[in-house]
C-alpha cells in the first residue's frame, strides 16, 4: 500500500485505537484495592468463625443450665421421698418410695457426670472462642490498614480523563483517504489487525514473527511512502520514523 510516512503513523494509531475500543479502555485496578478486598474477605471469614465458636459455647452453656435445673428437681424429689419414708408404715408404699428415691439418686449421679463433662468441654470451647476473638481483632486491624492504604493510593492517583474512543476513531479516519481506509479494512477483516509496526528492524508487530533476513532487507529498503506486508500474517508494516 502506498501512503506517505506521516499518514502511516495515523493509520497505525487508528488500527490500535480500534483494538482498544474492542477490548474496552479501562483503567487498571489499584493494587491497594485488591489488597482491601482480600482484607475484607479475611475479616468476614474471621467473623463467621468467631460466631460459630460463640454458638458452640452457647450450646454447652444451655446444656449446663438444663442439667442444673434437672438436678434441682431430682434432689427435691429425693428429699420428699426421704421425708415421706420417715412417716410411711405401709410396706407397699415404703417399697415404692424406696424405689423412687433410688431412681432419683441414680439419675442425679448420671447428671453429675454429664455436668462434669460439660464443664470440661466448655473450658476448651471458651478458649477456642477467645482465640477466634483475637483473630477478629487482628483481621479488623489489617482491614483498617488496607482501607487507609487504599484511600491514600486513590488520592495519589490522578483521575485519567475519560477517553472518547469513538470520537478518536472518527478523528483518525477523517485524516485518511477512502482508498487507504478500504485497503486497511480489507486487511483488518482478514487478520483482525490490519496495520502494525515493523519492530527493531526484524519483527512483525502484528503476528510477532521474526521475518527472514531477505524480507527484512526488502522492508528496510522499500520506499518511505510504501507499506510492505508481512509475508506471514499479511498486515501492513509501518517502519519507525
Ligand atoms: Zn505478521
Amino acid at each position: 500500500m502506498k501512503l506517505e510516512a506521516q499518514k502511516q503513523r495515523t493509520l497505525l494509531e487508528l488500527s490500535r485505537t480500534l483494538r482498544l475500543s474492542a477490548v474496552g479502555a479501562q483503567a487498571p485496578e489499584l493494587e491497594e484495592k485488591l489488597e482491601l478486598e482480600k482484607a475484607e474477605k479475611e475479616h468476614k471469614r474471621a467473623l463467621d468463625a468467631a460466631a460459630a465458636s460463640q454458638m458452640a459455647v452457647d450450646d454447652v452453656e444451655n446444656d449446663i443450665l438444663r442439667i442444673q435445673a434437672d438436678e434441682r428437681k431430682l434432689r427435691k424429689r429425693e428429699r420428699d421421698d426421704k421425708a415421706q419414708l420417715s412417716a410411711a408404715t405401709d410396706p407397699d408404699v415404703r417399697r415404692e418410695l424406696e424405689h423412687d428415691r433410688y431412681a432419683a439418686k441414680s439419675r442425679i449421679g448420671d447428671l453429675m457426670s454429664e455436668l462434669q463433662e460439660a464443664h470440661n468441654e466448655i473450658h476448651a470451647l471458651r478458649n477456642n472462642r477467645d482465640v477466634h476473638g483475637a483473630r477478629v481483632d487482628e483481621a479488623a486491624r489489617k482491614l483498617e490498614t488496607a482501607r487507609r492504604a487504599f484511600e491514600t493510593a486513590q488520592q495519589a492517583t490522578p483521575v485519567a480523563p475519560e477517553r472518547d474512543i469513538d470520537a478518536e476513531i472518527a478523528e483518525l479516519r477523517g485524516q485518511l483517504d477512502e482508498q487507504t481506509l478500504a485497503e486497511f479494512e480489507r486487511q483488518r477483516t482478514e487478520n483482525g489487525i490490519g496495520v502494525e509496526e515493523f519492530k527493531a528492524g526484524k519483527t512483525c508487530g502484528s503476528c510477532s514473527m521474526v521475518l527472514p533476513p531477505a524480507e527484512r532487507a526488502a522492508i528496510a529498503n522499500a520506499p518511505k511512502n510504501e507499506m510492505p506486508q508481512c509475508s506471514d500474517c499479511g498486515s501492513y508494516l509501518v517502519r519507525p520514523a
